[in-house]
């Protein structure tokens, strides 16, 4: 467990000044208010002088050489242009972290720091983080003390668009948090995810194409015991199609370029790419920056390490083999004699390959692929499909199959991870969802995306702006509201039910023969009266005429999204035929059974699956409640450029983030609130101890009790308030030092 070095004593509390921030949590160094300078920071005297954390010492960090300000809520004024200005002084000097209060702001170097060395962990484990400069893992530390220190319930969030830094920084906190833990399978189980989970998009190199909740669970004395894994997908389409200069899942790649020839000959598997359709990219994408081979022997030895055994890691990626070499099958128009169109295979060798690695019957494969059952007036008839038709049942297999397999791995990993002791736990969250997105164009998928980016912010608005200000109203003490835009409309036009952009889509897809133009009308319909929605022929005041007559355009937090709706219904129902699932059912492959278990012929009931805005509802309200119930810990990352290269920070791009992630209201609500809050009883049963009037007993009223030991203790009379039912505390580093107080006792 993490030792404290020795705290500087009781007596510095007088001398604090306030840096605001909510719950319980890390603080930048603790800094008083000089009006007219750009940082009140001690450390602002330290501005210019050189160094910066790359390169001291043996990588030990140390305050020396801070430039800036390390906190942005103790800039002076706090603006939008402060806040930049401040992150581009440090971005300089590779400081790419900054606090706002108890969160951390992050830039994307884009190259590897010497930040995240054994040493470095050694130092936030041991070192009072007000010694050290703002670090992710002073935040990880944070979260952990919140857990075995207050055995409460914690939540990382993660935060920013998609190539901003996300899922390192996820890492980075599992790294730290795991880093006394010898058999982590929870951090181990990071390249698997990523392997059938990521891809290469255009703006990111390795773009999580999924959302993931992963959870650590600590037993009472702060071990870490196991933890879960939950997984929101929403990529579908990827599989069968991607947008240019863009790659399929990595996994795919990785197999092709890193498995060995044994492997790859008995997986009926070529070496080279260009043998698959499906990777075939519609315009040149650069395959120099992965490594895919040395990636595959990194995937490798992670199912290794969760004890996957060999025929089943074959089993797996038998499935990944035959999703490639569906992908190859073409299919052509043949003219039947009674008038009708049927189809037929091009590539009988394919089909036979495929059907060996599925341990399945040709026949039975081709059935379901080019024939559909249809039951009308209790007679079951057996029609042909066309070439088109069943073109598109191969691509809703491949993606079915490539789908359900990403599912599976990710249980696989959650019964390899989970918990196997009884006893009472608390559990570390850390939260890592696909980042906001707008490319040229932009579809069901991106809607999704921004989706539950849209409700991310406004719970994270939620429970650190919102509700922190009406805490001290409620409490009735001295507060002066800031104002917080809220998103709360635009949430409200895509979620609502009957009217909502999802609703909409869901309802359309449901009727029969509804497409596109039914779904552009209905929206029209009910969604273009809204403000922050705009169609071709849109009723409110402002619509704008220049949307593409296939296209809505919705007004997000982060930007206005186009979205050309060609697609969505597909998208969004993305149903299996009862031949396909039967079939797949049928094979003699042990996981197939798993994946398609409504294909077993003893299930009568036909109920259609969810819909994939449907399942996304419900995926991400439970996420949500899941974070209302922990104490959140917020890490903002943000691009510095859209080049994906170091050293660049281009202004107009960062502004932009730092206004729609509302870093200033953040800042200014932290500069002016309180570090700490807790209730009279809670204050006094962990501080008790700390003052003869309140031990070894007191039997008054708790309020009295907090005030005497307060006033018993070396802090200012300014520096703590009392609400009706709570204990409020300026300064982050009180907090810090009566812990150390506690301890020492
Ligand atoms: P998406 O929403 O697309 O998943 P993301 O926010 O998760 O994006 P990451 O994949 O974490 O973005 O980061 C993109 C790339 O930026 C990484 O592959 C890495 O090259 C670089 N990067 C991010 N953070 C760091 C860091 N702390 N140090 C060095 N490089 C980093
Ligand atoms: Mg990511």
């Amino acid at each position: 467990m993490s030792v404290r070095g020795r705290p500087s004593g009781l007596s510095s509390l007088c001398s604090q000044s306030s840096v605001g921030g909510m719950g319980c949590g890390v603080g930048g160094p603790v800094v008083g208010h000089l009006v007219g300078s750009t940082c009140s920071s001690s450390s602002a005297s330290r501005v210019g002088s050189a160094g910066s954390l790359v390169g001291v010492g043996a990588g030990v960090p140390s305050l020396e050489g801070e430039v800036g300000c390390p906190d942005c809520a103790a800039l002076y004024p706090i603006t939008d242009d402060a806040l930049l200005h401040n992150l581009h002084t440090r971005y300089k000097r590779d400081q790419i972290y900054t606090y706002v209060g108890t969160g951390l702001i992050s830039v994307n170097p884009y190259r590897r720091l010497a930040l995240y060395t054994p040493e470095v962990i050694n130092a936030y484990r041991s070192t009072c983080v007000f010694h050290l400069p703002p670090h992710i893992y002073a935040v990880a530390d944070a979260a952990h003390r919140g857990v075995w220190e207050r055995n409460m319930d914690q939540v990382v969030v993660v935060t920013g668009e998609s190539g901003a830094g996300k899922t390192e920084a996820a890492k980075l906190v599992l790294q730290y948090v795991g880093y006394s833990c010898h058999n982590n399978r929870l951090l181990q189980s990071n390249p698997i995810l990523e392997a059938f989970g990521n891809a290469r998009t255009r703006r990111n190199d390795n773009s999580s194409r999924f959302g993931k909740y992963l959870e650590m669970e600590f037993d009472h004395t702060g071990e870490p015991v196991g933890g879960s894994i939950t997984h929101c997908e929403y990529n579908k389409s990827r599989v069968t199609s991607q947008a240019a200069g863009e790659r399929n899942f990595h996994i795919f790649y990785q197999l092709l370029a890193g498995a060995d020839i044994q492997t790859l000959k008995s997986l009926r598997l070529q070496r080279n790419v260009e043998n698959y359709i499906l990777l075939q990219a519609p315009r040149h994408c650069p395959t120099d920056v992965l490594d895919d081979r040395t990636e595959y022997n990194i995937t490798k030895r992670t199912l290794d390490a969760l004890g996957m055994t060999q025929e089943e890691q074959l089993e797996v990626l038998k499935v990944v083999a035959a999703v490639l070499k569906l992908g190859n099958l073409t299919f052509t128009s043949v003219n039947n004699i009674d008038g009708t169109e049927g189809c037929s295979n091009e590539n009988e060798y394919e089909l036979h390959e495929v059907c060996e690695l599925l341990s399945c019957e040709v026949s039975t494969l081709t059935g379901a692929l080019q024939t559909r059952t249809v039951e009308a007036r209790g007679e079951t008839v057996v029609a042909e499909l066309s070439a088109i038709d069943a073109t598109r049942t191969r691509d809703a297999l491949c993606r079915a199959l490539y789908n359900r397999l990403f599912t599976w791995v990710v249980s696989r990993v959650n019964e390899a991870i989970k918990v196997k002791t009884m006893g009472r736990r608390k559990v570390l969250g850390i939260l890592d969802i696909f980042g906001f997105e707008i490319l040229e164009t932009n579809s069901f998928e991106q809607l999704i995306i921004n989706f539950c980016n849209e409700k991310l912010h406004q719970v994270l608005t939620e429970v650190t702006l919102k509700h922190t200000q009406e805490d001290y109203l409620r409490e009735g003490i001295d507060w002066s509201p800031i104002d917080v835009p809220t998103n709360n409309a635009v949430v409200d036009l895509i979620e609502q039910r009957q009217t909502g952009v999802l609703a909409v889509i869901e309802e359309v897809s449901s009727r029969v023969g509804g497409g596109t133009d039914a779904l552009l009308q209905q929206l029209s319909f009910s969604c273009g009266g809204h403000s922050l929605f705009d169609i071709k022929g849109g009723r409110h005041a402002h619509s704008d005429n220049n949307i593409p007559t296939d296209s809505f355009r919705i007004r997000h937090y982060a930007g206005s999204v186009t979205y050309t709706v060609y697609g969505f219904i597909e998208k969004n129902c993305d149903a299996l035929h009862r031949d396909l699932t039967r079939s797949l059912y049928r094979c003699n492959h042990r996981i197939l059974k798993e994946l398609f278990p409504e294909g077993n012929p003893r299930r009568t009931t036909l109920k259609r699956p969810a819909s994939v805005g449907t399942q996304v509802l419900i995926s991400v309200s439970a996420l949500m409640r899941t974070l209302r119930s922990k104490t959140p810990h917020l890490i903002a990352c943000i691009k510095p450029n859209e080049l994906k290269q170091p050293r660049i920070l281009e202004s107009a791009l960062v502004l932009h983030q730092i206004k729609y992630l509302g870093l200033v209201e953040q800042a200014r609500v932290r500069c002016e609130g309180w570090s700490y809050k807790g209730t009279h009883e809670g204050f006094l049963s962990r501080y008790a101890m700390l003052s003869l009037h309140t031990w070894p007993t007191w039997r008054g009223a708790p309020l009295e009790g907090c005030a005497l030991l307060l006033a018993d203790l070396p802090i200012t009379p300014t520096q703590y308030t009392f609400g009706r039912t709570k204990v409020f505390i300026k300064s982050q580093r009180a907090i810090h030092e009566l812990e150390e107080y506690r301890r020492e006792r």
